[in-house]
């Protein structure tokens, strides 16, 4: 493909894309194939001489297009969104073109520079706490990760290297003698990594690649799935029972399952009651609901991550306007995360690095070479300014509660299982036998629900029956022993 026939293509393209999100609407959500669709559709080698681009594009009209889920549709009300804007679209196509995989300062100084300043905007429009900017004091500052789960299990590898050094040095050993490297292995075994019940599994798979143990908090419907002060103690005392050393606890601000937002002030005040459970790493996953803290109304909630937490991580691609992958980390320490990460052979070595005033984003995060994601991220920002930012989550705010009020305008049907929150209504449909199956009273009009056969047979009927349809897609889960559909109205194209 010579300039000349880019530049038609990529006109072509783009045609085409704006077109897609045209009609996505109409389209039907969740694709009509089977499995193994797209393989007799494909030939089995690749061509041998080159295919014009207008065949090509053909194909993906008549060929992807039919096996995708739609998930910028409005009807899709699944998972959590996955959002995509024009200006972010912009930014990859540069991004591609530049294709300059930074992991040192040296390799493309713009790209590492841009991060850095884009990360430090992104913090300050989620009022994050001035020691997670790159300008701080105490040397913060944040990356942008492929996903929540590379960020998360890359913090949890930096937490468990802190707590080994500290560990170790306090037994007077020196680094990198023999008897600290056995020492580390000694201890390393005795570690774990805690989270809720409810925590994304990443924080699972993180402790899994840490090489270290995992416990986890158990949520309960009393609670509205929050992980508890009180639940976390009990957790960490049976860890000093059994000789084990919590060294990072995950906390959550809007659960996958049904967005709960964890009781930081209350957790964060058993972590002090013992001087060992103040030296574990607190890192708050916010993938999602993160991005609500653009609007001035959920501010407060940053404030709790003040003091006492250690990291936050935030999928710009789910609600905020970015498509994938955008997903930033802070960090409180960036030598946490070098002081574990930095491995710095020889071919890698130039002055600026040597002299230590550059930042050589390869060593804030587990793979070398990078893409420019900064670039889409300034775009977005640029082009909504931060008040377009807040209207759109407003607005998907909005219809969460609307969405919430329709279901609960219905409560000889449905009921209410968990607060709505963050645009999740969490329902299910009610056993018409059961009458004491109703709101509890409460002013947010939550049921108190128990486990409850007859129930999950008619919610189970009811998703099944929707998802069939193809018209919207939904998906459910399990909550305390509940059978439950999760309905998700922040999706950028959803209309009242
Ligand atoms: N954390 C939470 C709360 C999530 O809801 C998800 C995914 O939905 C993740 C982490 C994992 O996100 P990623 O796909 O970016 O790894």
């Amino acid at each position: 493909m010579d300039r000349e026939q880019f530049r038609a293509a990529a006109h072509s393209a783009i045609d085409d894309i704006v077109d897609y999100f045209d009609t996505v609407p109409e389209r039907r959500v969740l694709p009509a194939v089977d499995p193994g669709y797209l393989r007799p559709l494909i030939p089995e080698n690749p061509p041998a001489d080159p295919e014009e681009w207008s065949q090509i594009q053909e194909d993906v009209d008549t060929k992807i297009k039919p096996g995708l889920t739609h998930w910028q549709s409005p009807n899709f009300m699944a998972y959590y969104p996955a959002s995509v804007t024009y200006p972010s679209i912009l930014g990859e196509m540069y991004s591609a073109a530049f294709t300059a995989p930074a992991f040192n300062w040296l390799c493309s100084p713009a790209c590492t520079e841009m991060e850095t300043i884009v990360m430090d905007w992104v913090a300050k429009a989620l009022a994050l706490p001035e020691c997670f900017l790159s300008t701080s004091e105490n040397r913060g500052g944040g990356v942008i990760q492929n996903s929540a789960s590379d960020a998360i299990a890359t913090i949890i590898v930096a937490a468990r290297e802190r707590r080994v050094r500290e560990l170790v040095l306090a037994k007077g050993l020196k680094e990198a003698t023999p008897e600290y490297e056995n020492c580390k292995m000694e201890v390393q075994p005795r570690l774990v990594a805690i989270a809720s019940d409810q925590t994304h599994s990443s924080a699972a798979k993180g402790a899994l690649i840490a090489g270290t143990r995992f416990r986890s908090v158990t949520a309960r419907l009393e609670d509205n799935m929050e992980m508890t002060g009180p639940r976390l103690r009990e957790v960490l005392e049976q860890c000093d029972k059994d000789g084990l050393v919590p060294y990072h606890l995950s906390l959550t601000m809007g659960t996958t399952n049904t967005c709960s937002v964890d009781r930081f002030a209350d957790i964060k005040a058993v972590l002090q009651e013992k001087p060992e459970w103040q030296r574990i790493w607190v890192h708050v996953d916010a993938a999602y609901a993160g991005a609500a803290l653009v609007a001035d109304e959920w501010q407060y909630i940053a404030k709790d991550f003040a003091e006492g937490v250690d990291s936050f991580n935030m999928n710009m691609h789910k609600w905020l306007l970015v498509n994938f992958d955008a997903s930033v980390l802070y960090v409180r320490n960036r030598f946490d995360l070098t002081n574990a990460l930095d491995i710095t052979p020889t071919y890698l070595r130039n002055p600026y690095s040597d002299m230590g005033t550059v930042i050589d984003y390869r060593n804030w995060s587990i793979s070398l070479g990078r893409r420019f994601r900064a670039l889409k991220i300034w775009f977005v920002m640029r082009s909504y300014g931060l008040n377009g930012m807040k209207a759109h989550i407003r607005k998907g705010i909005d219809l969460g509660n609307l969405f919430t009020e329709l279901v609960r305008s219905r409560s000889d049907l449905f009921e209410i299982v968990t607060k709505t929150s963050f645009c999740l209504t969490v329902l299910r449909v009610k056993n018409p036998q059961s009458p004491s199956n109703g709101a509890n009273g409460s002013s947010d009009g939550v049921s108190l629900c128990k486990p409850d056969e007859v129930a999950d047979g008619l919610t189970k009927k009811v998703y099944e029956l929707i998802n069939s349809r193809g018209e919207i897609f939904i998906t459910s889960t399990i909550v305390d022993g509940v059978y439950v559909i999760r309905v998700v109205s922040s999706n950028p194209l959803a209309e009242e």
